[in-house]
Parts: structure tokens; sequence; C-alpha cells
């Protein structure tokens, strides 16, 4: 085999809630994760070293060093296997890059998937979760979709039943928002209050809905411990979110640590609809349709 090709989706939260601080400086969190048909493509050539290029939307702004999710990816399934391999990775960006809808995080698990069927390596999915596990908190959820839960850190994922396909827009900010600057700031406005954090549940509710393919009630019960915090960073997307609103959004929220916005549409005309206008008005200049779930990362 010379070469594979990985498809693999954005994500958004539909819960994101977030515990106090901890003593080892993360957060326990209950993060409903939902996949979206946004997505990276990863092509794994044949080569002597682990090398990438990214093209695509946004490509200017992804570090092609050793920084690039990808290569650490490809990296640890070659230590894993006890070998060294070589392949030249090739990504189409279309997740937005530092928007909170794990981007790097798709990469990573579309090398992992690419990797390991380029390699003849044959690892069970069991196995590249756990790589998965060590890259990131939002790794295993790229390479597994759908929607699901994750406590811990993120990492601990239960698939979550759903029942019907939800519509959504996107819209892309300019500039990305660093996810550790925004925890940051949700830490620091919290002390600011001083009120005591609630430990994280799963939200009642916002199952029944996922569970129902109830959009209208999805819609209601999205949350996000993130967006204080987002919009202190970057006001301007409280009047992104209000414009979604306007257009008839079901539930607007920030996705993850931002700065894109989220939004619910009833359908998938609804969807264009504010896409069009949520761009003609000016309030951004690219917004997304697109629905959920849809799965992780698959070879095409
Ligand atoms: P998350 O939602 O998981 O918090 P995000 O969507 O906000 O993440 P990413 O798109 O994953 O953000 O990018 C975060 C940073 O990771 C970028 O600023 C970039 O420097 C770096 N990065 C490393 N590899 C990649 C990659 N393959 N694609 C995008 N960004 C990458």
């Amino acid at each position: 085999m010379s070469s594979v090709t990985v498809r693999v989706p954005a994500k958004v939260n539909v819960q994101l809630s977030v515990g106090p601080l901890r003593e080892d400086g993360y957060h326990d969190l209950v993060n409903v994760f939902h996949a979206v048909s946004i997505f990276d493509e990863v092509v794994a050539h044949e080569s002597e070293s682990i090398t990438v290029t990214v093209g695509g939307n946004w490509a200017d702004r992804v570090p092609i060093d050793n920084e690039n999710l990808a290569i650490q990816a490809a990296r640890a399934l070659a230590k894993h296997a006890g070998r060294t391999y070589g392949a030249a990775l090739v990504i189409h960006k279309a997740i937005p890059v530092a928007g909170g809808m794990a981007g790097g995080s798709a990469d990573a698990a579309g090398a992992l998937v690419a990797c390991n069927e380029l390699w003849g390596l044959g690892l069970p999915f069991d196995d590249l979760m756990e790589i998965a596990g060590d890259l990131g908190s939002d790794v295993p959820f790229s390479l597994l979709g759908g929607t699901a839960v994750g406590i811990g850190r993120g990492e601990q994922l239960s698939e979550l039943p759903t029942g019907g396909r939800f519509h959504w827009v996107f819209a892309v900010a300019e500039g990305g928002l660093s996810t550790a600057a925004v925890y940051a700031e949700c830490d620091r406005l919290r002390a600011a209050t001083g009120a005591e954090i609630p430990w994280p549940q799963l939200s009642d509710p916002l199952l029944e809905a996922l569970g129902a393919g109830d959009a209208r009630k999805l819609g209601a019960y999205l949350t996000n411990d993130l967006q204080p915090a987002a919009l202190t960073l970057r006001p301007q997307l409280a009047d992104t979110l209000e414009a979604g609103r306007q257009y008839g959004a079901l539930g607007a929220i920030v996705s993850g640590s931002g700065p894109t916005c989220a939004f619910l549409a009833t359908d998938a005309a609804h969807a264009d609809r504010m896409a069009a206008a949520l761009t003609t008005s000016g309030i951004t200049r690219t917004a997304i349709p697109a629905h959920g779930p849809v799965p992780g990362a698959v070879v095409v």
C-alpha cells in the first residue's frame, strides 16, 4: 500500500461543565462531545521519515515541525510498535485552527488510523484509543466520533445514543484562542467571584434531548462553562451569538474554548439560511453548515 487517506471530523461540546481547579492544574470535566460534518483529511504516503505538509483553509496557522499533533501521533504509534517507520503526512484542513473544534486532535487521530494501515500494524481500536489518550484529552473522541461523554480530564469516554441528526452552523472567528488561556481566564473569573464551584454533573435533560433527537430541547440545554471566559477574552463573540439567536437558532454557544460559535438549527434548510444571513450581515466571514453526529476517523 503506497498511501492511505483518512477523514476525521470536528467536534462541538454540547455540554462542557468544568469542575474546580485540581492541585495538578487540571479540572474535572463533564464533557459531552458531538462529532460534526466538517472534516480534515489526513493522507499518509510511504516515506523514509515522518514529515508533514498542510494545505486547505487556515493552513498557514498550523505548525509543520514537531509541534504538529499529527507528527506526534505518528511517532507515538511507531514507538508503540517498537520500530522505526516513516510516513509523509499530508493534511488538508477544513476544521478551523485554534477554534475550539479539536482540529489538531482530529489530525492526530487521523494520523494514527492512517499510519496503522500504511504500516500494516493492524493494531486494534482499543490500542489506538490508549495511544490517543496519551496524545491529548480530545484525541480519543476524534477517533471514536458520534456523541460521547468524557469524564475526568475528558479522556474516559462513553458513547451516548442519539435519536436523529442535528443541524448546526459554525461561525468561524478571525484568529484563534488558546485553550490554556481560556481555562486560565475561567479560573481567574471564578476566583474573582469567590463562589464555590460545583462538582460537574451530566445533564439529564440534555441526555433526553440527544436520545430523542429533539433539537429544540437540545438547544435549550446546551451549556459551556468556558463561555464566560471566551467572551471576556473576545467580547465581540457576544454579538455573534446574539445574531444567531435573531436568525432563529434553537441554541447558540461558544464551541469548546472558542472562538468558533455554534448555532443549532431546526433543519438543514434553516442551517443554510442562517449561514447565509450570518455572512451577508458581516457578522462573520465564514459560516459553515454541518450536521452531527458523524463517525470518527475512518479510512476512505
Ligand atoms: P481544542 O478544541 O481541542 O481545545 P482547538 O480546536 O481550539 O483545540 P486546534 O485547532 O487543535 O485548537 O489548534 C490548537 C493549536 O495546536 C494551534 O494553535 C496549533 O499551533 C497547534 N497544532 C498542532 N498541530 C495541529 C494540527 N495538525 N492542526 C491544527 N493545529 C495544530
